[in-house]
């Protein structure tokens, strides 16, 4: 940020910027940030937060602050409706939406001093769609930055990539989040301590998690450690519980990757056993130690991947029900 602040009030930001890091560690925020202290009121390079101009890049309703981002994405954060796209909603950022953006940078800036361009999720361009950023990334319209933000920064084209001002964000520590949680949304200090590890350095993640849900922790994982029994109608019984109640799913499928990471944890230094501070979840290690066991330490790391599938499908509306079901079937095959 400071790096950028310099930039800024030297007047030599660069044109492109690529804010790569996981989710939730405020790269969109650094980006709301930066546009407001190249056009705030107050000017100095500063955003003051308070002025007309902050306010209304905060509130996403200044005319020369563009946002690009994929239809389903526009519809999971409330900014669209199903309705408001013919089809079902892409995933994809598409060429169209290059070609729009294009289209309106053609025109100057109606009113900022410096326009910006936010592309959330940007490597979900297609090929397509990045070949067409590539002409504004090698001729760039005047007074406009461009801010790529992308959890996968790697999946963008290398040509992309070269001609954008790289930063990247770090995950927060779990202690930052503890702290934040415990103030900001008066967790217990139990509470506020598994969300903070559940959460992997995302704060946003950390702030989402369903912590009615967390309180039936030990429960839920003794169910899922029962899983491995093979009664089909208690695994669907399980899935119809977790898919009642919002947010929940998602929770859940947080809390189970962390479990099966133990559990493989557990499984691959069997003579030099991991010492408690390493496990999550260290109060529950008879019911570790027996899943390991069972599952080897590959096992867990497949389920993992599985979780983390379905995380990214409920993003997207998927049927919680339907996903929850298909997993706990899967976990039994492993040739599915
Ligand atoms: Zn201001």
């Amino acid at each position: 940020m400071a790096a950028l602040q310099a930039a800024l009030s030297s007047g030599q930001l660069h044109h492109a910027c690529l804010f790569g890091g996981p989710d939730g560690v405020g790269k969109e925020l650094t980006a709301v940030t930066l546009a407001q202290a190249a056009n705030c009121e107050r000017g100095g390079g500063d955003a003051c937060g308070a002025c007309a101009v902050c306010r209304r890049i905060a509130g996403r309703n200044h005319p020369d602050m563009v946002w690009v981002m994929p239809e389903a994405e526009q519809i999971a954060r409330g900014l669209a409706g199903r309705a408001d796209f013919a089809g079902t909603p892409s995933k994809d950022i598409r060429i169209a939406q290059i070609r729009a953006l294009q289209e309106r940078l053609s025109f100057k800036p109606l009113e900022a001093k410096t326009r910006f361009i936010f592309i959330c999720g940007a490597d979900a361009m297609n090929p397509q769609a990045q070949n067409a950023l590539l002409k504004t990334l090698e001729e760039p319209p005047p007074a406009t930055v461009l801010i790529l933000i992308s959890s996968a920064p790697g999946q963008l084209l290398p040509t992309i990539r070269s001609r954008c001002l790289k930063l990247d964000f770090a995950p927060l520590p779990a202690a930052v989040i503890e702290e934040k949680l415990l103030r900001d949304k008066k967790l217990s200090p139990e509470m506020a301590r598994l969300c903070a590890r559940l959460s992997y350095g995302s704060l946003s993640a950390a702030e989402n998690l369903n912590t009615r849900a967390l309180a039936k922790r030990v429960s839920q994982l003794e169910r899922l450690a029962a899983l491995d029994e093979g009664d089909v109608s208690a695994a669907l019984r399980f899935a119809e519980e977790l898919a009642s109640e919002k947010g929940a799913a998602e929770t859940a499928m947080a809390l189970f990757e962390t479990w099966y990471r133990d559990v493989s944890l557990l499984s691959s230094c069997e003579d030099a056993p991991p010492d408690e501070a390493s496990l999550l979840h260290a109060d529950l290690l008879p019911l570790l130690q027996s899943s390991a066991a069972r599952l080897g330490p590959v096992e867990p790391l497949r389920r993992i991947d599985l979780c983390r599938g379905v995380r990214a499908r409920l993003r997207f509306n998927a049927s919680p029900r339907l996903q929850l079901e298909q997993l706990f079937l899967r976990f039994n095959r492993s040739d599915a």
